[in-house]
């Protein structure tokens, strides 16, 4: 059964379709980017901007493995990657 959180992206993605939202996502990168240089270059306490910025791309990120239908060999990928991460801090 579908998720009402399903239901929003599907809505989001058939209404504003795939090109809108890929620059949506480009826009909230460069928001979360934006609040984090605040955070480092600054010393600016930011936090509550950092949180809502990361929300704002991790909703765009969903759509975009939607739009291109990678969210299963995304996941793999991470887990490979991890993995990887793992050994180098090992040594
Ligand atoms: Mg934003």
């Amino acid at each position: 059964m579908k998720s009402w959180q399903d239901t929003v992206y599907d809505n989001a993605i058939a209404t504003w379709g795939k090109t809108p939202q890929l620059l949506v996502l480009l826009e909230e990168f460069s928001e979360l980017q934006k609040e984090v240089l605040k955070n480092i270059n600054r010393d600016k306490d930011n936090l509550t901007e950092i949180i809502d910025e990361t929300a704002d791309v991790l909703i765009m990120m969903e759509q975009l493995q939607r739009l291109y239908n990678i969210k299963e060999p995304v996941q793999q990928r991470i887990v490979e990657k991890l993995k990887r991460v793992e050994q180098r801090l090992r040594k």
